[in-house]
């Protein structure tokens, strides 16, 4: 019997069925079940296997196993016990529309680029399709329009194994060297491919083919895709983001990145001249201090660390100092920078983190980091450590 000779590929619709029990063994501490006939499809070439019901109990998976076709149930069903089998329609439905949709899109990448798929698999979110050369999003964007456009025509998709002459004729994709049947799919203007799935009659059925996600893929591309019904439970949520940002910004639906951008920028603005107001009073906080002390404590607002240490080396250099600290209070967290001269800060800075609960580190002579603890405690912490270090 040649392995193409089962309900699902001689129709792919079959969602209901009657066969026989053939074999039943155990199977991982479940039951391996062959039937004589079925409309389950195996798990295979990228789709995954069917799930439903035999005779009302749970079919979990359906796999290959030795050219053998096997349902995965719990419960052990005697050898040339009649069945009744109904599948997961709408998880086989959904099955057929995305690998129907990555047809065409691997098929119209392949005669556009010439590129193969290397790798497909259809997940839970999306279906993802590896090809062995790189291509841009704006290309993506014309694969797809090209795909719906022919998704729009209702173009007829066929499934056929043809002669061996005939075969030799035809130029197809394939991801190995085939030997025996090969069963060829095919739909008009996108793809001719060697496939043992499952595929809808019609493109239009597809109704919506949407690519979602274009990565570097080692020496090449991989590319998410969603089609039918997961393509527009997608669109809606991006629609549904898109409305959010729309209200926050008071922006039109179409012109919600460019309001973004503005307030991207304003926040930029905003910050270099906090930026500005903050080195304006470190500089004003230098030009007063009074050289004459071991150690200097100071509190700088809206520092970030690489104006906090320009603060504690200014405060050396201007005073002579032997250690200097300077801190940002914000939020209940002090941003931290700490130099010194005489005190082993690498050493010390371990049981500073731990008092005020911090974290950082550096060098013997400068540590730097964050105290989740507030201005008073960290002074008085500091201030304990500078005026007896090493205690
Ligand atoms: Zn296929």
């Amino acid at each position: 019997m040649s392995e193409f000779d089962t309900i699902f590929y001689r129709d792919a619709y079959c969602r209901e069925f009657d066969s026989v029990v053939k074999t039943c063994t155990p199977f991982k501490k479940k039951y391996a079940v062959e039937l004589e006939d079925t409309a389950f499809y195996p798990e295979g070439g990228g789709q995954p296997g069917d799930t439903g019901t035999l005779n009302d109990q749970k079919v979990e998976d359906t796999r290959k196993s030795d050219g053998r076709i096997i349902h995965i149930v719990s419960d052990p069903i005697t050898e040339g016990t009649p069945v009744h089998g109904v599948i997961d329609w709408e998880r086989r439905f959904d099955h057929m529309v995305m690998h129907t949709g990555e047809h065409m899109v691997s098929g119209l990448i392949h005669q556009t680029f010439g590129y193969d798929n290397v790798g497909f698999h259809m997940g839970e979110d999306a279906v993802t399709i590896d090809f062995n050369g790189s291509m841009d999003w704006d290309a993506c964007m014309r694969v797809e329009a090209k795909a719906n456009e022919l998704v729009r025509r209702n173009l007829p998709v066929s499934a056929g194994i043809p002669d061996e002459k005939e075969l030799a004729r035809m130029d197809y994709r394939s991801k190995k060297e085939l030997h025996g049947e090969v069963r060829i799919v095919t739909v008009p203007e996108a793809d001719v491919c060697a496939c043992c799935g499952t595929h809808l009659k019609s493109t239009g059925e597809i109704g919506y083919v949407k690519l979602i996600s274009l990565a570097n893929h080692r020496d090449g591309v991989r590319i998410e895709m969603l089609a039918g019904k997961r393509a527009e439970e997608f669109m809606r949520k991006v629609m549904d983001q898109n409305l959010r940002i729309s209200h926050l910004l008071s922006a039109r639906v179409l012109e919600t990145s460019d309001a973004v951008e503005r307030l991207l920028n304003g926040y930029q603005n905003a910050k270099r001249s906090l930026r500005i107001a903050a080195e304006e009073s470190m500089k004003e906080k230098i030009a007063s201090l009074v050289p004459g002390e071991r150690y200097y404590i100071a509190f700088a607002p809206n520092a970030d660390h690489e104006m906090l240490r320009y603060f504690a080396n200014a405060i050396l250099q201007k005073t002579g100092a032997e250690s200097a600290a300077a801190f940002s209070e914000e939020d209940g967290e002090c941003r931290y920078v700490i130099v010194s001269e005489t005190v082993d800060l690498r050493k010390e800075i371990r049981g500073l983190n731990q008092e005020l609960n911090g974290r950082g580190g550096g060098s013997p002579q400068l540590v730097q980091g964050v105290f989740r603890a507030d201005s008073d405690t960290v002074y008085e912490t500091v201030n304990a450590l500078f005026q007896d270090p090493g205690k």
